[in-house]
């Protein structure tokens, strides 16, 4: 196994992000994404965290598993959501005892349906910090090229950003739909002084319903013009899908060419997409 932030100086990375199953079917899927992916030789993979519940031992379970069992680097998501920094203490302690070397820190989200309490720490920062005294982790952060819902300005939301990669070894985009998006991100982050590497990460389109769901809740622009090229197809799901996975490798091949250090797809535990891109782009990493 190894640090992501070696594979990083190494050469352009791709990696695939997964979400811990929750019924026998689900899993049985991830199985088939994990046995399907791993052909394009990631260079590593990362597992979500859930703030409720029993997720939290199902992604250390994940991450543990990914990295014994298969020939990947696996890197565990840990968010401040709900937990106590003692708590959170003693998962990342988890983590370096099972030789797990790759945390990405986040904020995340109070989960609306549970009555949980307020995390203790306030922001990603802070993870990051306690991580760094906790074990010698090659710690990722989520940077967002359109700025987080909940940053008065995007002025700030990039000040904020900036000081928290400062700190941690790498960052991990929120989904987004125009390259400038990124580069204008990258630009300003170079700005105020971090050119730590950032990856673009990928959501490819493969339904309109779902994708406005979802680009609402994480503040990611949907463009006029997608919009207009999914509705003019829109009775139709395979032609849906088939804009979705063009303009993904449009978007993937524009960020290439642009100097991002690799790309990281958010597979919701499935491969076709994923693997249809990387053929379009005649994709495998350098590491
Ligand atoms: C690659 C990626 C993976 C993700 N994985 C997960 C996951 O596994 N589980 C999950 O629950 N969520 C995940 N998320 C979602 C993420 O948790 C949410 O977007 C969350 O709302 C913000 O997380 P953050 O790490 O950016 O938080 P923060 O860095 O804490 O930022 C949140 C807000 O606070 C502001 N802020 C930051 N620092 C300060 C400060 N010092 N003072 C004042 N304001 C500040 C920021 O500008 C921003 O508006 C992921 C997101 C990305 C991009």
């Amino acid at each position: 196994m190894a640090k992501i932030s070696d594979i990083l100086n190494d050469g352009r990375t791709i990696s695939f992000e997964f979400f811990p199953p929750r019924t026998p079917e689900a899993e049985a899927q991830l199985e088939q994404a994990l046995r399907e992916l791993e052909p394009l030789r990631p260079s590593y993979v990362s597992v979500t965290y859930g703030a409720g519940g029993t997720t939290r031992s199902r992604t250390h379970e994940l991450v543990v598993q990914i990295n014994r069992d298969l020939d990947l680097t696996a890197m565990a998501h840990l968010t401040c959501a709900a937990h106590t920094r003692a708590e959170l203490a003693e998962i990342l302690a988890t983590y370096r005892d099972a030789k797990i070397e790759n945390v990405l820190a986040l904020g995340g989200d109070p989960p609306q349906d549970l009555d949980l309490p307020p995390g203790e720490l306030e922001h990603a920062i802070d993870l990051v910090r306690l991580a760094r005294g906790i074990g010698d982790f090659s710690i990722g952060v989520a940077v967002h090229p359109e700025p987080h819902p909940r940053s008065p300005t995007l002025e700030s939301d990039r000040r904020f950003t900036a000081e928290k990669l400062a700190e941690a070894d790498f960052g991990i985009t929120q989904f987004f739909f125009e390259p400038e998006h990124y580069f204008e991100l990258v630009q300003s982050l170079h700005g105020h002084g971090v050119d730590k590497p950032v990856i673009p990460g990928i959501m490819p389109v493969l339904s309109l319903a779902g994708i406005r769901r979802m680009a609402e809740l994480q503040g990611s622009a949907l463009p006029a013009w997608l919009v207009e090229r999914l509705h003019a197809v829109e009775d139709d799901p395979a032609a849906v899908r088939r804009v979705g996975i063009d303009e993904a490798t449009r978007l993937c091949s524009n960020l290439l060419e642009g100097g991002a250090p690799g790309l990281h797809f958010y597979t919701l535990n499935r491969s076709p997409a994923t693997r249809e891109i990387a053929a379009n782009l005649g994709l495998a990493p350098t590491r």
